[in-house]
């Protein structure tokens, strides 16, 4: 299972929508997400890293 989780793009300058492994702590590019953010973050991006890897799951599932 995967889940959708905000947090900081690659070069931290912005916060956008992370996939990441129901149970992982680190997104599927790699990026490192905080268990419960401190504060909401409202974002419309995604990290396009992640809708490449996350992609592929789907398609290796079938
Ligand atoms: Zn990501």
């Amino acid at each position: 299972m995967y889940e959708m989780c905000t947090g900081p793009d690659e070069p931290g300058t912005t916060f956008v929508w992370h996939v990441k492994a129901k149970n992982g702590t680190v997104a599927l590019c790699g990026v490192p997400l905080e268990p419960s953010p401190t504060e909401p973050v409202e974002t419309d991006r995604h990290c396009p890293s992640c809708m490449t890897s996350f992609g592929r799951l789907v398609d290796q599932r079938g």
